[in-house]
């Protein structure tokens, strides 16, 4: 008796949704990627539950013909593949025919459409694979897809969902990705009753980085631009000085499809090496639009890898523009000066120094720093205790028990030459800290003292017994803060005082699905946080009793 059976369309169709429908981020994208196809130009999403109890995608793009509906859910069907040769230069997100069928087989699906001119179109609703009669609709030209309940009937997939934070997250990334690919086209998204973004089209990469992310991150970024024959390439690549510690800020996109790719990764992380150190990740940006021949999409089921046919040829090109356009950038100038004065050096309301002003400060102060050392009769810079007694700077320990003086609280004026000496570290946080004339250029001898410098009240120059250190003193400030802060949390409840005005942060959303997620550790480290529109809080630093916890560089996201 034969063993062998052909499997039935509705277990088929549950296997393949096994490859391309993970979760409801996987759902968002179908949808959207299909919006996209049928030349939508504004694509609304509204999710409820992390989108595992509804994701609906509204779009105003071409619609389904009436007599074509019932077939958008039947596997392998599909209008993008006309016939076999076009499986090899495929310019649409979608061809596999596969999409809607595996998720009408593990969810309940609904899809209206109107084909725009006509004055009605047809619905049609598939529950856990069961496709019921057609029946006409009215409604605004486009389609809308509504996915209730996702793996409502495969317990086992449901079983690995996270939580509604999480596959939020996992729902906004994809969201994202595809907003970065097209930024012609307007988008939203809403969770629940909480609008996340809000994208208005435009013709403008960068613009629409701004408006994902934040203004200060897409000014910054350095433009690249290659073209040959067959490929276009274009990147947005920060500076060394705003990597982050990870990788989840790299955006890879071929043919306006995001995807995951480990030489045009390697190509980046070349590009950047020397310039940061090896642990920090540079954000970035990349599009290449390759001729569809000779790149092939059918090699993932989702679509998130491709394969080249000379990989090499990628690469190098990626590296070679990258190279060549930060050999003619200024990438140490901007990551030195413009960095340090403009973020949380500059007094609320002041314009930063000149660059090039700057530049020349911090030059004289090394030739003084090192003419001190080593002519130390003839020094102008003086230092205390005498170079004899050294010690480490802070003392002893490597735990920074004392608070250094806020560089907000000595403020420096523009025209002060350079400072040679940093007040003695105090142990009580709360008292007054000593305030310098521009004349000051000793202090008087202290017994914890160590010889340092200050350069443009934020680095101090620290000698060591093996040499100098350079502390980067708004850093060290933030960690002792925390520090403190830590032990007052895990010492009992904190003392809050309410600031008058709320500060308000500007969040990405993935940034906004975290701070949900540790809101309570926020809540017992005195910090009272609301969301305030769709990509910003209201940040309520309760003022702690002593002393005042200030968050670092509250205006700008990290
Ligand atoms: P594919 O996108 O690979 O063709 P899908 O299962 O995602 O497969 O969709 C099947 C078909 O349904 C598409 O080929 C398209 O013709 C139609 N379709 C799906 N979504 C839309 C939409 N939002 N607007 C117009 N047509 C759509
Ligand atoms: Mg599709």
């Amino acid at each position: 008796m034969s063993k062998i059976k052909v499997l039935p369309v509705h277990l088929v169709n549950k296997i393949a949704a096994g490859e391309c429908i993970e979760r409801p981020a996987s759902v968002l994208k179908e949808l959207v990627e299909n919006s996209i196809d049928a030349g939508a130009t504004r694509i609304d999403v509204f999710l409820e539950q992390g989108g595992c109890k509804l994701i609906r995608v509204v779009d105003n793009g071409g619609g389904i013909d009436p007599e074509d509906i019932s077939l958008t859910v039947t596997p392998h069907a599909t209008s993008k593949l006309a016939d076999e040769d076009a499986l090899w230069s495929i310019s649409t997100m979608g061809f596999r025919g596969e999409a809607l069928a595996s998720i009408g087989s593990v969810a309940q699906l609904k899809i209206s459409s109107v084909v725009p001119g006509n004055d009605s179109g047809q619905t049609i609703e598939v529950d856990g694979g069961q496709i019921s009669q057609k029946t006409p609709c009215a409604g605004s030209p486009g389609t809308t897809i509504e996915v209730h309940n996702l793996f409502f009937n495969t317990p086992a997939r449901r079983k690995f969902l996270k939580t509604t934070a999480t596959e939020l997250n996992h729902c906004q990334e994809h969201l994202i990705r595809l907003a970065l690919a097209y930024p012609n086209v307007a988008f939203s998204l809403m969770h629940g009753n909480r609008q996340l973004l809000q994208l208005s089209a435009t013709d403008s990469p960068r613009q629409r980085i701004s408006d994902i992310f934040n203004p200060q991150l897409a000014d910054g970024l350095i433009q690249v631009f290659t073209q040959t024959k067959n490929i276009t390439f274009t990147a947005y690549l920060s500076r060394p000085s705003q990597a982050k510690s990870s990788a989840n800020w790299q955006y890879f996109f071929i043919n306006k499809r995001a995807i995951r790719d480990r030489f045009i990764t390697h190509a980046l992380r070349e590009a950047y090496r020397g310039l940061m150190p090896p642990d920090r990740q540079p954000v970035g940006f990349l599009f290449l639009e390759i001729e569809p021949s000779i790149v092939d999409v059918n090699v993932h089921p989702t679509k998130s890898e491709v394969r080249f046919a000379d990989s090499g040829l990628i690469h190098s090109l990626v590296l070679g523009a990258i190279r060549e356009r930060f050999l003619s950038t200024d990438l140490t100038a901007e990551l030195s000066l413009a960095q340090s004065t403009q973020s949380a050096d500059s007094p609320a309301g002041t314009q930063p120094e000149n660059t090039a002003e700057h530049q020349q400060k911090i030059k004289e102060a090394m030739k003084d720093f090192f003419r001190t050392n080593s002519q130390s009769t003839q020094s102008k810079i003086k230092f205390f205790p005498p170079k004899s007694q050294n010690s480490h700077p802070y003392g002893e320990s490597t735990h920074y028990n004392n608070t250094p003086p806020s560089p907000s609280a000595t403020p420096k004026p523009a025209d002060e030459p350079i400072k040679s000496a940093f007040p003695p570290i105090t142990d009580s946080p709360s008292e007054p800290l000593p305030q310098k004339s521009p004349s000051d250029e000793v202090l008087p001898p202290s017994s914890t003292a160590t010889p340092y410098l200050q350069i443009h009240n934020s680095y101090l120059v620290v000698e060591t017994p093996d040499g100098l250190m350079i502390v980067d003193q708004h850093a060290m400030h933030e960690r002792v803060l925390y520090e403190q802060l830590k032990s007052r949390v895990n010492s009992g409840p904190v003392l809050k005082q309410k600031l008058l005005m709320p500060d308000l942060i500007n969040l990405t959303p993935a940034q906004m699905a975290h701070v949900e997620q540790i809101k309570s550790s926020l809540d017992q480290a005195g910090i009272e946080v609301e969301p305030f529109g769709p990509q910003t809080l209201p940040f309520i630093p309760c003022r702690q009793s002593s002393p005042s916890l200030t968050p670092p560089n509250s205006s700008t996201t990290s």
